[in-house]
């Protein structure tokens, strides 16, 4: 069962609201040498398995614990890393990171682990021999790690750059859609893509918020778990605040879900005293 259900829900003032109006160049400057100094670090957000309330998974979350803004969300600098290509190395290191970190938890099997990879990771050529390093090192199997991309990283690219992702996928390495439904989904494309995993998109979740709940956010939920359930892949929701969600989101046969209403995302330390053993 999962821990704590529903225990978990209190109200913060946004951490990072204050840090709204710091300068995006001189945060910008500061990434190579946040990296250097170990500045960044990983909470962890447990999945957890429909059908039973089980831990199925964490995805890794990366923040940045700045010397003078304090602790920043990766909304706020991610796209800066992105832009100046650090993202590259960063990326590099949430993966190690959250690789070496999880494989020490749970009692015998690893607890799996969702990282997120931005599109010019994607498009890198040391994708594939990294990951096969991180994983070797650490000693865990391929289907330990999800890989979660964006639709619209996707979008456009040609057989030639979506190689790399089927090559990981054959070795057993698990490819989530992340946000799916907010871009243009192209839902023809689907088939194209070696993904194991639709996430939808936290917005259909908020649309199950009411009571009762928007017919048509309803119908919309239940055709994409129909076809993505038609073409073999799993459906994670995201933004789970609320049991009457969760209920409904169960009901309409998602298998995994992800949200506040089962445990906000958590250090290291806490997430595997919390979690990692429960599953
Ligand atoms: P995402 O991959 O879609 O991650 C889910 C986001 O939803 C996280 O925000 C998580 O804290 C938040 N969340 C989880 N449950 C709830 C809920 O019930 N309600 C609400 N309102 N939000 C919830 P976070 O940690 O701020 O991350 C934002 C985005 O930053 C991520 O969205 C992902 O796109 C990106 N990101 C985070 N870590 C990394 C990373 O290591 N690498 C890259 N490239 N991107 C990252
Ligand atoms: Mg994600
Ligand atoms: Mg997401
Ligand atoms: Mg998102």
């Amino acid at each position: 069962r999962a821990k704590d259900a529903g225990g978990n829900r209190y109200e913060l003032a946004d951490p990072d609201s204050d840090a709204r109006a710091i300068d995006r160049h001189s945060l910008t400057n500061h990434l190579p040498a946040a990296l250097e100094r170990d500045e960044f670090f990983l909470e962890y957000q447990p999945l957890i398995r429909m059908s039973d309330g089980h831990v199925d998974g964490a995805e890794a979350l990366v923040r940045w614990k700045h010397p003078v803004h304090g602790r920043l969300g990766p909304d706020r600098f991610i796209p800066l890393a992105e832009h100046t290509g650090l993202i590259v190395p960063l990326g590099r290191w949430v993966l190690e990171q959250a690789v070496a970190q999880t494989s020490t938890w749970a009692g015998g099997q690893p607890l799996r682990v969702n990282v997120n990879l931005s599109p010019r990771q994607l498009h890198h050529p040391d994708l594939v021999p990294d990951t096969i390093a991180v994983l070797e090192a650490a000693g865990v199997p391929p289907s330990s790690l999800c890989l979660e991309v964006t639709e619209s990283a996707l979008i456009g690219a040609d057989e030639d750059e979506l190689k790399p992702l089927w090559q990981l996928a054959e070795l057993g390495v698990d490819i989530a859609l992340d946000d799916f439904g907010t871009g243009y989904s192209n839902l023809a494309n689907l088939r194209k893509l070696p993904a194991t995993t639709l996430k939808l998109d936290r917005s259909f979740t908020q649309g199950l918020q009411r009571h009762p709940s928007d017919p048509v956010d309803v119908t919309f939920v239940e055709g994409i778990v129909s076809l993505a359930h038609a073409l073999g892949l799993a459906v994670t929701v995201e933004g789970v605040e609320t049991e009457h969600q969760a209920d409904q989101l169960r009901d309409l046969g998602c298998d995994t879900a992800q949200g506040w209403y089962y445990a906000r995302p958590s250090a290291a330390a806490e997430f595997a005293k919390d979690w990692a053993t429960t599953g």
